[in-house]
């Protein structure tokens, strides 16, 4: 099975290729041409299965350049319980009977970015031997927190390859920032960014279709790839939970099979929700996909009106992780609705570029509201849902979980609709300690985040995961801080050194 550019239909390549390259070259993200689908056999049969085990039967359909040995080899490095603190990889809680939470942050850095980061060092260096043997890969990664550290911990000593992480100097919580400046490891680099993620990810996009840019790497043998969700490597294995989620309700006699499910997922690069949708594709029975947002509210806009429009004010808000006003990943799930047609996608994309904003046609904005719900849910409603959920149920929420809830309780509010539902967990609430604590009533009044995760686990009779604690006598290793358009010149004096 082969990929395409969202913005050439004709351009085919294979799996290691898009994996390897990140981005296409005139900017498209890589698609599956087609998407493979599982029967009701082969789905009941993964309820059997360990987590490895249903990505590797989903890795195979979607790796199809890969030998059974190099997907066995993936899937065994990363989901194992070294790296995740439980053999289910990801582990489901239940709020109400029917509401179940799908914990996503077992893995090294506490953050659902690990599900993909875990295994993306192991898919780019399998594919990079595929397609450009003996090429060292630069990873360049523009983050909002939480990428940043995940894909730190991946890559961290990985042979023939390097990665430079650009965050927002302002726009992550304190302990993501501890977690990235404290980061060990000898092929890794760290750096703040004067500016919104925006500007981060803006920065990083064009170091990437800088030609010139590319050449000088070329010379000394490095070729730039990427860590983003815009990797088609970060994307398959976020499809897994899904698809192992659905059979462990199945398993555990929560969902009949064939009943759909409703997925809850709280929104930044659309990347976590676009993935929900192709393991629909892939034969998941999905009721709605929910897509939550903070005040950053650009999707839910988008999902209810077709106008997607940037121009708008910029919030820093308590879910940082979702604080992003261009969403990448839209562009995939766009392609696929409009028919594979490049000509659209280049015309939308074009304008977003030139003029923030692009309207989509009536025919692709029917099918979007047939999938996808949406709502948003500013940082009172996040703390008081936090609150809320603590009090009735004595389970404590992070901060974008928290915007998932909200706008699901909304949601089945307004729609009367009580289809079993899976609201995606993505970070442990100890990642964003401080809003936590003051949403459960706590007031903060010392700048010692280790004093007040103190106090959080004290007032709610809960534990900071070990990776968190582990932070705390480790030293500073990173404390550069550049403009925008310094990025450039930051990449290549690391790659140099
Ligand atoms: C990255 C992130 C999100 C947003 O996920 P997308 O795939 O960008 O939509 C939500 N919550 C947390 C904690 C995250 O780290």
């Amino acid at each position: 099975m082969n990929y395409r550019s969202t913005r050439n239909s004709a351009l085919k390549v294979t799996s290691a290729h898009a994996i390897t390259k990140g981005l296409s070259d005139e900017g498209g993200l890589f698609v599956p041409e087609s998407i493979p689908q599982f029967t009701k056999d082969e789905l009941l049969a993964m309820c059997d299965k360990s987590y490895a085990d249903r990505a590797y039967d989903i890795f195979s359909r979607l790796l199809t350049d890969f030998t059974p040995e190099e997907v066995r080899h993936c899937v065994d490095s990363a989901y194992n319980d070294k790296n995740f603190d439980t053999d289910n990889i990801a582990e489901i809680s239940h709020l109400l009977t029917g509401t179940y939470v799908l914990e996503l942050w077992h893995g090294p850095t506490c953050a659902f970015k690990d599900m993909a980061l875990q295994i993306l060092p192991y898919l780019l260096t399998t594919s990079a031997k595929k397609t450009v043997d003996g090429k060292e890969i630069a990873i360049l990664v523009a983050t909002s927190g939480d990428t940043g550290k995940a894909a730190l911990e991946g890559f961290k000593d990985v042979d023939g390859t390097s990665i430079t992480v650009f965050y927002p100097e302002d726009g992550v919580s304190r302990m993501q920032k501890r977690q990235m400046t404290t980061q060990e490891g000898k092929n890794v680099h760290v750096c703040a960014v004067k500016g919104n993620f925006d500007d981060c990810q803006n920065g990083v996009k064009a170091i990437f279709t800088d030609n010139a840019f590319a050449d000088k790497l070329a010379q000394n043998n490095i070729l730039l790839s990427s860590a983003n969700s815009i990797n088609w490597g970060r994307l398959a294995p976020q499809i897994v939970y899904y698809v192992s989620t659905y059979v462990e309700l199945v398993k555990n006699k929560e969902v009949e099979f064939g009943e759909k499910i409703n997925i809850v997922v709280p929104t930044g690069n659309f990347g976590n929700i676009l993935a929900a949708y192709y393991a629909k594709l892939m034969g998941i029975p999905v009721n709605k996909l929910i897509c939550a947002s903070n005040s950053n509210n650009v999707l839910t806009d988008f999902i209810n009106t077709g106008i997607y429009d940037r121009n708008r004010k910029f919030f820093t808000t308590v879910s940082p992780s979702m604080d992003i006003l261009i969403s990448s990943n839209l562009e995939r799930l766009l392609y696929h609705l409009s028919g594979d047609n490049d000509a659209v996608i280049n015309d939308w994309f074009g304008k977003l570029k030139t003029d923030g904003k692009y309207e989509i046609s009536a025919d692709v904005k029917a099918k979007v509201s047939e999938l996808f719900y949406a709502g948003c849910c500013n940082d009172e409603d996040t703390k008081a849902t936090i609150k809320d959920t603590f009090d009735k149920y004595s389970y404590l929420l992070d901060t974008h979980t928290a915007v998932a809830v909200k706008v699901y309780e909304d949601y089945r509010k307004n729609t009367g609709d009580e289809t079993k539902t899976v609201i995606a967990s993505t970070a442990n609430p100890y990642k964003f300690s401080g809003a936590v604590y003051e949403a459960v009533g706590g007031v903060i009044d010392t700048d010692d985040e280790f004093e007040i995760i103190d106090r959080l686990e004290k007032q709610t009779n809960t534990k900071m995961p070990a990776p968190l604690a582990a932070t705390k006598n480790k030293e500073v290793r990173f404390t550069g801080s550049v403009e925008k358009q310094e990025m450039p010149g930051v990449v290549l004096d690391f790659l140099k050194s």
